[in-house]
């Protein structure tokens, strides 16, 4: 574990635990990265990771990221992230799960969890059978249409910033994956008035995009040069890398995907090329708002989405300072973040 108490006292880690249980072969790690605000709320991933090292890297990472997308969206959550380590295809059974359920109870509560890559919401129902320090399951629902609608208005934030006005009448937007966030950002793009561009791996979801919508349909490789307003990511991470960033030929970068920026420094790339860069954070902060609602019984769709919808002054005030202080977009969200990470959370919801 050498280097690991240094990354935790330089990122303000409060606990990174490594599980085995010696029936199933269960080996995990839980990383809990702040408790301040709340319970770190984070799902767990399923993966074969090359790497012991390479799993507890991802479960810190994203268990961070994780503190910084509830404290910027004001939730009483913090940030934690689960990873076991085995191959999603062959390596699930209910006994695994179960033991995992086993140590997610022994955070007694600190630590709670969700579906992440991976991991299904049958996988969730075993571990719900060891604690109920789980989110999801069959009977939630998906958070995906949420993430989606704040991703929308996020977007209008965007378009007002760069070209004075929030209505999407009229713009060329590419969006970059059509999976269960992309379909429903598309429809409200499109009811918009929007024209679409698209792109997935999977062909029959670029035709229902096509006949839905009448979206322009374009190859994988291909989305990325395309003569739009603006670029929108919703398909896995790193979409802004070394590669794409020379093709882009939009004003705005702005979607659903976690890591949409595959390095820290591809944010001033963009704002060098003057393409206005949506934090990834904020902009797709529905889905764990609707998380929450839910998790506190909350069940008023027009409350949650009230809420939701507040992504859109939440980037404007984010560009006005980005604007004042001369700093990026995803810098002055890191600000706000860890301000609000030292901060308890208000009371919130309702209900
Ligand atoms: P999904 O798996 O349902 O859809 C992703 C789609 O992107 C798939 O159709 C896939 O074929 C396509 N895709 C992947 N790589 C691609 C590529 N290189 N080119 C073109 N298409 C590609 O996932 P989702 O739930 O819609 O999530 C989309 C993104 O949003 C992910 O990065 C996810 O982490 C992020 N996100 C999702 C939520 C949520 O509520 N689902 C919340 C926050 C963030």
């Amino acid at each position: 574990m050498s280097g690991y108490l240094a990354k935790m006292a330089e990122q303000e880690f409060e606990e990174v635990v490594l599980m085995h249980d010696a029936t199933t072969g269960l080996q995990a790690a839980i990383a809990i990265h702040s408790t301040v605000r709340g319970p770190a709320l984070g799902g767990t991933r399923m993966w074969l990771y090359p790497t012991e090292n390479a799993a507890v890297e991802d479960a810190m990472n994203l268990a961070r990221g994780m503190s910084y997308k509830s404290a910027a969206a004001e939730l009483p959550l913090g940030g934690g992230k689960g990873v076991i380590i085995g191959d999603p295809c062959s390596d699930k059974c209910e006994a695994l799960f179960r033991a995992y359920g086993r140590c997610v109870e022994r955070m007694n509560g600190r630590f709670i969890t969700a579906a992440d890559m991976g991991v299904a919401e049958d996988d969730l129902d075993c571990i719900k059978a060891e604690t109920c320090h789980v989110i999801g399951g069959r009977t939630l629902g998906s958070p995906s249409p949420y993430t989606a609608f704040g991703v929308w208005k996020g977007i209008r934030a965007c378009a007002e910033e760069v070209y004075g006005s929030p209505d999407l009448e009229g713009l060329c937007i590419a969006v970059q994956g059509i999976g269960s966030v992309g379909q429903a950002l598309c429809k409200h793009l499109a009811e918009e008035g929007a024209k679409l561009i698209v792109a997935d791996i999977d062909q029959s979801k670029v035709e229902m995009a096509v006949e839905l919508w009448g979206a322009k349909a374009v190859g994988r490789d291909e989305i990325f040069s395309q003569q739009c307003d603006i670029f929108t990511p919703c398909g896995g991470g790193g979409a802004i890398n070394e590669e794409s960033l020379p093709l882009l030929r939009c004003r705005i970068v702005a979607g659903a995907a976690n890591n949409v920026l595959r390095e820290e420094k591809y944010g001033a790339a963009l704002h060098e090329r003057g393409i206005l860069y949506a934090p990834d954070y904020i902009i797709n902060a529905g889905g764990i708002i609707f998380v929450e609602y839910s998790r506190q019984g909350g069940k008023d769709v027009d409350a949650i989405k009230t809420d939701i919808a507040r992504i859109e002054g939440r980037l404007k005030e984010l560009f006005r300072r980005s604007r004042e202080q001369k700093r990026l977009p995803e810098e002055i969200a890191d600000i706000i973040a860890e301000e609000k990470l030292k901060e308890k959370s208000e009371h919130f919801l309702s209900g």
